[in-house]
């Protein structure tokens, strides 16, 4: 098969023809109908994942068919259309049995314990418990994009910041995680405020759903900003860019007894940001993660997106092939456009 391979940390990967990769006893290969080009696999190819061996293929965003299934998968056979959370759970450990297969203690994820989707095959492990089907008005770019960003907001807004109607809620950064979490927030009728370094990304945020932004690049103070637009602090704010400053700002600005919720990745040197760890203890404040979603909560947000509250097809960005795909990944350290890019062609 065609796949997209880097033999070195941060040298420039190149698309190579390497064997089809044959599904495990509980696992499936899937035919790669979309993948989604995301940061994470940025930082992989920079070397700031120790779980990757080289060489290596990324990709963990990815929707397709299902080609061929081991011998003991039950619930899927050839021919469905599916996609897979980034962190693919083992369905046996504690955290598995307690339902939260997101943080499973041996799970693995495509394009970063083993070899990802960017090629024309992907092999996914313990099938029966990480396979989600898409409904069959979804398309695959749609599919691909919910696949790591809109997931993890979706369990960052629902479930971890446990957002509710009429609350104030900032969002830190708007690339592909903060436009999901605001269009997510927004749907549950809380107030989102967004803030980020352009005005265009701004203005698209307002589109789905931002009833006010913050252009940090022109506002020397941002908590003191977002305090005077929510009245006190925001109950729930949200990292997702993943930078020592926004990390603050989102633990700052929050009222009494306020959320925040990391998800953007901290790595390398960001690793252990600053934390205003005064204000945590005076305000009762919340510090939490989110890691993905579990498979069996995909049903909540595909139900959702059925119903037409969530929209995911709206933040699809760029479409690409396979073949671009090498230079994309490469050019993820700088400026990214609006939305997520997505490689439809193999
Ligand atoms: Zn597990
Ligand atoms: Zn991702």
């Amino acid at each position: 098969m065609k796949a997209v391979v880097f033999e070195k940390f941060g040298e420039a990967p190149t698309i190579q023809t390497v064997p089809d990769p044959k599904p495990a006893a509980d696992g499936v290969v899937i035919k790669v109908e979309a993948t989604g080009l995301c940061r994470s696999d940025w930082h992989g190819w920079m070397g700031h994942d120790d779980s990757i061996t080289l060489p290596h293929v990324p990709g963990h965003e990815l929707a397709g068919i299902v080609v061929a299934a081991g011998k003991q998968v039950t619930r899927w056979k050839a021919g469905e259309r599916v996609t897979v959370p980034f962190a693919v759970g083992c369905g046996r450990c504690f955290e598995c049995n307690s339902g939260n297969h997101q943080v499973c203690e041996h799970q693995t994820q495509p394009g970063f314990t083993g070899w990802g989707s960017f090629a024309e095959y992907v092999a996914i492990e313990h099938a029966d418990t990480n396979l989600v089907r898409l409904p069959d008005e979804m398309e695959f770019a749609t599919a691909a994009s919910l696949g790591c960003r809109f997931v993890t907001s979706f369990r960052a807004i629902v479930d971890q910041g446990r957002v509710k109607p009429g609350e104030w809620v900032a969002v830190h950064g708007c690339g592909g995680v903060g436009l999901s979490a605001i269009m997510i927030a927004s749907s549950m009728g809380a107030n989102v405020i967004a803030i980020d370094l352009t005005d265009e990304k701004l203005d698209f945020a307002k589109k789905i759903g931002a009833v006010a932004t913050i252009n940090a690049s022109k506002t020397p103070n941002v908590v003191k900003a977002v305090k005077q637009i929510t009245n006190g602090g925001a109950h729930m704010s949200m990292d997702a860019l993943g930078h020592p400053t926004t990390s603050f700002n989102s633990i700052a600005n929050l009222r009494r007894r306020g959320r925040h919720v990391q998800v953007g990745l901290m790595l390398g040197e960001h690793a252990r940001p600053q934390v205003p760890m005064d204000k945590v203890i005076a305000f009762e404040l919340e510090i939490l993660g989110s890691h993905g979603m579990q498979a069996y909560r995909y049903e909540s947000m595909m139900d959702m997106i059925r119903n037409g509250k969530l929209k995911p097809e709206l933040l699809v960005g760029k479409k690409i092939s396979l073949d671009e795909a090498p230079a994309a990944l490469v050019a993820m350290g700088g400026f990214e456009g609006i939305g997520i890019g997505v490689v439809t062609k193999f």
